[in-house]
């Protein structure tokens, strides 16, 4: 097996980006059998689809490496890198606009989402984003990748390419690419802002009260789950007394995916608690899952040399991963190199 994915760089990280994605990766990693690996990159190129601010990208880039190191991926087992640094994605991406269509890109739902009403206005890169996609996984044999909802469209195309490809520029027995199969990863949990159950956790709230960030240290989080909305009730002892109650249903959740229980055992062990009991035993379990993922993030963040050291160790892997794959694209292609690359 072969799992490559990706992520956008992101700054001001939280409790929800942590439980909803990048925990996902560190299982991923931890769960694999002998023989198989793990490409997790970020999607710096990606991120030049949409408009941004370089300095923006930079530091988001280089705080997002701390935070998948701190939140337990091990650059000496996966393979951890940033587009950017490895050339092949883009140049693959350019050998693959020969072969995917235009039809196939007019039909995918991401670009319309994204691009709106300005469709005259959008970046090409917004609209080849998939053939990137594509290059992203088929420059490493990828035989699987994991998918949420939004991204399966993407799959498909990128199966596509590589049996096109594989079908005008191959001999049957001697395809270039591999088609990757998608796999939809366990249910992410869904975490909700401290302000308003109703609302997702995310970093665009303007208030920092509305989530724990993977910055904070241990009295800053015990300080926001105490100020975190609730109602006047106690806990229920049956999930179904959370209904219509939002604020207490997410906090009861974040306890029961931070100690890997069932919502229901949380409510069996708190029923009949006020939040004035449940809040700080959440925030204690808070403060013991996020503390040393905390510390070690704010040691990593201003260590430059060592986020450069552990993005090069991974870029260099992913080339050797992928030189082959992109030297038998030019040459199916019929495109002369000399045999030595510089
Ligand atoms: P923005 O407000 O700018 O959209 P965000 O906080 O939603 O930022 P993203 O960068 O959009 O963060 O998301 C990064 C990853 O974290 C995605 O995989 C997303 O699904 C996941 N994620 C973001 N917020 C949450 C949340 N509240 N609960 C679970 N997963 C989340
Ligand atoms: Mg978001």
């Amino acid at each position: 097996m072969r799992i490559v994915s990706g992520i956008q760089p992101t700054g001001n990280l939280h409790l929800g980006n942590y439980l909803g994605a990048i925990r996902n990766w560190v299982r991923m990693q931890d769960d694999l059998e002998p023989g198989s690996e793990c490409l997790f990159f970020l999607a710096d190129l990606h991120a030049i689809s949409m408009p941004h601010s370089p300095a923006e990208l930079r530091r988001a880039t280089l705080e997002m490496v701390a935070a998948l190191v701190a939140c337990g991926i091990d650059p000496n087992r996966s393979v951890l890198f940033n587009q950017a640094q490895v050339p092949a994605h883009a140049e693959l991406q350019w050998l693959l606009n020969g072969t995917a269509r235009m039809g196939w890109l007019n039909r995918m739902t991401q670009f319309k989402d994204k691009s709106g009403k300005n469709r005259e206005g959008a970046s090409v890169a917004l609209f080849t984003y998939p053939v990137l996609q594509a290059a992203d996984v088929l420059l490493y044999q990828a035989t699987h990748v994991p998918v949420g909802e939004d991204q399966k469209q993407h799959l498909e195309l990128a199966r596509d390419i590589a049996q096109k490809f594989n079908n005008d520029f191959c001999s049957e027995d001697a395809p270039v690419f591999t088609l990757p199969e998608a796999f939809i990863p366990p249910a992410a949990a869904r975490i909700m802002s401290l302000r308003d159950g109703t609302k997702k956790m995310s970093k665009s709230d303007p208030s920092e009260m509305s989530r724990i960030e993977l910055a904070d240290d241990a009295d800053t989080i015990m300080k926001k789950i105490k100020k975190a909305k609730t109602d006047p009730g106690s806990l229920p002892s049956e999930m179904a007394g959370l209904e219509g109650r939002p604020e207490a249903l997410n906090l009861v959740s974040i306890y029961a995916v931070l100690a890997d229980e069932k919502p229901e055992a949380v409510l069996a062990r708190f029923a009949g608690q006020g939040f004035g009991v449940f809040k700080p035993a959440l925030g204690e379990v808070l403060v013991e899952t996020l503390s040393p993922i905390s510390q070690r993030f704010r040691e990593l963040v201003e260590d430059r040399e060592a986020l450069d050291a552990i993005l090069a160790k991974g870029a260099l892997r992913a080339r050797e991963i992928g030189i082959p794959t992109l030297d038998a694209t030019y040459n199916a292609l019929g495109l002369v190199r000399a045999r030595e690359r510089g």
